[in-house]
């Protein structure tokens, strides 16, 4: 890994950002520095400009008062007198004693600290206080100058060494007013202490400062005197004096006559500013100053701590940049690593590639010398490193591509590169076709021909195989009998063979012009569109479909069309192949087979008869509708087309089910037999079975099996022979009732004909005439009943018979009839019983009061009629809702046989030519037809020889 000479930029950008950024805060800060700096020496000049105007004019103030002092004493009269009379008469005590007490005023209450009287010679005559008694040299000079001009001088400030203070003397005339003529008597020195007022004065400073001081100064010759005492220099007041040629000194440039505010330097020789004034009225100076250091110490402060952060501010700045810088200088570093490493990589790869890879790579010199070749070249070859390398390229060429050699090299020269196909030949002389890809390279300056070649041998023969199969292809397409078609995948035609063409009557250039789409049956289109959608996406090998062409002439034909996918490589659709073969004629034939069966279909549907056809191992082929409706069948069992379970479920339903499965069976062995048998069902229903062979061609396939529910005609038929044996029992009825009729009609008949032929005969005694009498009212009576009966029938029979509800107390009517039977029968000896079912009072009911005594009349006649001994009961009893009736008798009775039929018209148990008894038949169905109109029902019940008992109801609701 080489990474030395590949230095990572120096980032220069970072670098010059961090200067100007730098600069711009430092300058930044120096400007406002100077600004501020500038501002507070502006302030500060202005301030002690102020404060020295301040203090000259307070100096001039106390000055102006200190002289005002003088000059009123020196009006004072009274003083002056006193003072004038001390000094002439050198004065009484008392004189002095008020000299004392005004000296002693002044002083207390002024800043003086001594005054004394002088007389004209200078001598001091009195003092207060009397520590001194003579005055200094600095006022004795001018003690003269009073005297002469009588007025009032004030010293300056001047050393005193005595007492070794400063002081000021205000010298003033004593003048005495001697008739006009005034003149000096003496003078008045009052000696103003400075300290007291003036110093404090100078001194105090308005605001609080620490270096701040006001000097006084004054012209001493070449020297600058300071007046008051200093600040800073612990010397005596007076005693310092400087050069007035000090140029930076502000207490000299003030005497040189400069004012205003300068820097200077002051007498510690420290940096000040000051303001210089001349003190007006005067020999002073006034300087106000103040130390430099003091006015820019806040300030200098505060930039200091503003450097602080600045420098801590660029400090972070560096380091942001710093880190920024290394940060690039690291992924820098980084990729590089990176970089080298991919590069180490590609370069092992591209190693084994030249080496291993499966195309012959060689290097060619200027010469056309192979200098290096990887071993797929020496494989192909044949030859072994050392026999190769050196070998020209001509060596390993072909003889007939040699010619090219010299024009292939010229045109990689020209064109840096160049693919081409030659002929190369291995060291056994082998010839292969091998594809050269050849590039000029230039390696530290001079030129190689990097040679890339592939053996093409297989791809030769591939595309000779190709060209064949093209070739057959081409053939089969043209001269198949099934039309062909290739279409786009935009379904444009790009070739149709010619069967196709004679299948739709277009020529082939006519096809081209149009699409697949143009003689498809409109009907199949969305069919394609759907089944080539899914045939693209490769949900289907290959789209299949039955369809209709229209021809250029506008018929029709029947295609089956099998469309297959030309893909590319890529998977892209190129083509549509499309084959079809015409089934036009196979089509027709379907479809008249469709006819056929749907023919057949619907008359198995629409036939009665329910039909099932199996095949010879009986499964079943068909069914109808009807069939499984007549067999009920369940549609799963028809559907599993298993004949045999078909057979079980049937069998069940007949009565003889064995014999029907047998039958079944035999015909299975007998395919041949037509056959027809009836089938009788558990329920009644009769099917007729009709059963014969399919055949095709002769050949017996399965068997047809026909029901028809045959129940109906059946039921008919028996309903027609009961109809015909009734007719014929009603036939004899009839004969025997007009044997009986015309029996019983006769019998009256008879006795009333003979009878009343007797009547008319002569001789008849009064009995017998009663008796004929009785006879024929007998016979009459019974004639009439028969009348009666046979009316009643009739009406009955016409429906005419209506009932005529009464309310009736049955006990009272029943009781009546037992009664009425009981003595029209009292020779038979045969007793009537009548049992009430309910008490008398309970016993009343609405009903049809003739009818219910008929019903009971007919069935007592008839009791008596069959009874000879014993007796007969009748009456009632109550069940729920009805009233059951009965008559009971100890007759004949009735055999099972006849009990039924007795109910019938003209039926009697012992026929017409046996008759012992009389009667029509007609008694019962009269009482029978009755007791249902009147919504009731009647029975018997009997046994032979031991006798009957006929019970009917009525409907009973109690009143
Ligand atoms: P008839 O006029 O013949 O009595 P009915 O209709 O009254 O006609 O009776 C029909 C037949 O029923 C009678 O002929 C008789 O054979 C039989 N029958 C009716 N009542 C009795 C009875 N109490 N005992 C025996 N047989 C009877």
């Amino acid at each position: 890994m080489k990474l030395q000479g590949h230095k990572p930029p120096v980032p220069w950008h970072m670098f010059i950002l961090y200067l100007v950024m730098s600069t711009l805060v430092i300058f930044g800060g120096y400007l406002y520095y100077q600004y501020r700096k500038k501002g507070l020496l502006s302030e500060n000049q202005k301030e002690l400009s102020a404060i020295a105007d301040l203090k000259i004019r307070q100096i001039t103030q106390w000055r102006f008062e200190r002289l005002g002092n003088a000059r009123f004493l020196e009006d004072d009269r009274q003083a002056i007198g006193l003072l004038t009379d001390f000094l002439e008469k050198n004065g009484s005590k008392e004189t002095r004693n008020d000299i004392f007490l005004l000296f002693k005023s002044l002083t207390d209450n002024f800043d003086y600290k001594q005054v004394m009287l002088l007389d004209t010679t200078g001598l001091v005559i009195f003092s207060y206080p009397d520590t001194a008694n003579f005055v200094g040299s600095y006022p004795g000079i001018l003690i003269d100058r009073v005297l002469n001009d009588s007025k009032i001088i004030m010293t300056d400030l001047h050393y005193t060494r005595q007492d070794s203070t400063s002081h000021s003397d205000l010298l003033i005339p004593v003048i005495a007013n001697d008739h006009d003529n005034p003149y000096v008597r003496g003078i008045i020195d009052l000696v103003i202490d400075p300290s007291k007022v003036l110093y404090p004065l100078i001194q105090t400073w308005p605001s609080p400062s620490k270096s701040a001081e006001t000097l006084i100064i004054r012209k001493d010759g070449n020297e600058v005197t300071f007046l008051n005492s200093l600040r800073y220099k612990k010397t005596t007041i007076l005693e310092l004096t400087l050069p007035l040629n000090e140029s930076k000194l502000p207490a000299a440039m003030a005497v040189r006559g400069i004012s205003g505010t300068i820097d200077g330097i002051d007498y510690r020789g420290v940096p000040v500013v000051a303001t210089m004034k001349k003190i007006p009225g005067t020999s002073w100076y006034m300087v106000t100053k103040i130390d430099r250091d003091e006015i820019f110490s806040t300030l200098n402060r505060q930039m200091r701590m503003v450097l602080v952060i600045l420098i801590l501010f660029l400090i972070a700045l560096g380091m942001f940049l710093g880190f920024l810088s290394w940060n690039q200088r690291a992924r820098y570093y980084r990729e590089k690593y990176e970089d080298e490493l991919e590069r180490l990589a590609l370069v092992k790869h591209f190693d084994y590639i030249l080496k291993y890879a499966n195309d012959i790579i060689f290097l060619v010199d200027k010469d056309l010398r192979i200098i290096e070749a990887n071993d797929h070249a020496l494989e192909t070859y044949q030859y072994s490193r050392v026999e190769f390398i050196g070998m020209k390229l001509g060596d390993i060429r072909a003889e007939q591509t040699l010619a090219e050699l010299s024009e292939q090299i010229s045109y990689v020269e020209k064109h840096e590169s160049a693919t081409f196909e030659t002929f190369h030949k291995k060291k056994d002389g082998t010839v292969f076709p091998v594809e050269i890809s050849s590039r000029l390279v230039n390696i530290e300056g001079v030129k190689y021909y990097q040679t890339i070649g592939r053996d093409i041998t297989e791809r030769k023969l591939a595309e000779d195989s190709l060209k064949t199969s093209e070739e057959r292809f081409r053939k089969i397409f043209e001269e198949s009998p099934f039309c062909m078609l290739i279409s786009t995948k935009n379904f444009e035609i790009v070739r149709a063979n010619d069967a196709f063409c004679k299948m739709t009557g277009y020529d082939e250039s006519e096809l081209r012009m149009i699409t697949f789409k143009k003689f498809t049956h409109h009907d199949h289109l969305p069919g394609d569109d759907l089944g080539l959608l899914k045939l693209v996406a490769g949900e289907i090998p290959v789209y299949q479909t039955e369809k209709r062409y229209i021809r250029k002439d506008g018929s029709i034909v029947w295609g089956a069309t099998t469309v297959s996918i030309i893909r590319n490589n890529e998977g892209e659709v190129l083509y549509f192949l499309v084959m079809v073969e015409d089934i036009t004629k196979r089509k027709a034939a379907e479809l008249a087979f469709e006819n056929s069966y749907s023919l057949l279909k619907a008359t198995l549907e629409s036939t009665a008869d329910g039909i099932l056809v199996v095949d010879n191992e009986g499964k079943i082929v068909e069914y109808n509708r009807k069939f499984s409706e007549m067999w009920n069948v369940p549609a799963n069992i028809l559907d599993s087309g298993m004949d045999s379970e078909a057979l079980a479920f049937v069998a069940d339903q007949l009565r003889d089910s064995d014999s029907f499965v047998r039958n079944v069976e035999r015909l299975y062995s007998d395919p041949e037999a037509v056959t027809y048998d009836l089938l009788e069902f558990n329920d009644g229903r009769y099917y007729e079975r009709y059963s014969q062979p399919q055949k095709i061609n002769g050949v017996t396939v399965g068997r047809v099996w026909s029901f028809r529910d045959i129940t109906l005609s059946k039921n008919a038929e028996a309903e027609i022979i009961k109809s015909k044996e009734k007719a014929e029992e009603s036939d004899r009825l009839k004969t025997a009732f007009l044997h009986n009729i015309s029996h019983e009609i006769r019998t009256p008949m008879n006795a009333i004909i003979g009878f009343s032929n007797l009547l008319s005969e002569p001789g008849l005694d009064a009995s017998e005439h009663n008796q004929y009498i009785e006879i024929l009212n007998q016979s009459s009576n019974q004639l009439l009943s028969i009348i009666n009966d046979i009316v009643d029938i009739a009406n009955i029979e016409s429906g005419q018979v209506r009932t005529n509800y009464s309310t009736i107390n049955i006990n009272e009517a029943l009781k009546n009839l037992g009664e009425q039977y009981s003595y029209q029968n009292r020779e038979l000896k045969l007793p009537i019983y009548f049992h009430p079912g309910l008490p008398d009072k309970d016993s009343v009911l609405s009903t049809d009061r003739t009818k219910l005594i008929q019903i009971l009349s007919n069935l007592i006649n008839n009791a008596l009629k069959f009874t000879v001994t014993g007796q007969i009961d009748f009456g009632y009893t109550v069940k729920e809702n009805f009233l059951e009736f009965f008559v009971k008798d100890t007759g004949i009775g009735i055999s099972e046989e006849h009990l039924q039929k007795i109910f019938h018209r003209f039926y009697q148990v012992d026929g017409a030519g046996s008759r012992q008894y009389g009667g029509t038949g007609l008694g019962l169905s009269i009482c029978k037809a009755y007791v249902e109109l009147m919504g009731g029902n009647i029975r018997v019940e009997s046994e032979k020889d031991k006798g009957s008992v006929f019970l009917f109801t009525i409907p009973f609701t109690n009143i």
